[in-house]
């Protein structure tokens, strides 16, 4: 049953407080994120990440992925 453990796994890794609730992503332009706390809509911040922001995340540590996409690109 190798089928079920690795689902088992993946809903398990996938149900737990997902990363952004502890990291503050990086979506652009800001004011995307402005708009989706009122409209209620998902915004996609550079690393991918989908999720309706409902809170202020100048609180978290900056997702390490969004702050190295958004370093290559004011690098480039
Ligand atoms: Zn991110």
């Amino acid at each position: 049953m190798t089928t079920v453990e690795t689902t088992e796994q993946v809903t398990r890794d996938t149900t737990q407080d997902g990363d952004h609730e502890k990291f503050a992503h990086v979506v652009v332009p800001a004011s995307a994120v402005t708009e989706a706390y009122i409209t209620g809509t998902p915004v996609t911040a550079l690393c991918g990440k989908t999720w309706v922001p409902n809170r202020d995340p100048n609180r978290y540590q900056v997702c390490p992925t969004c702050q190295e996409i958004l370093d290559a690109a004011r690098s480039a």
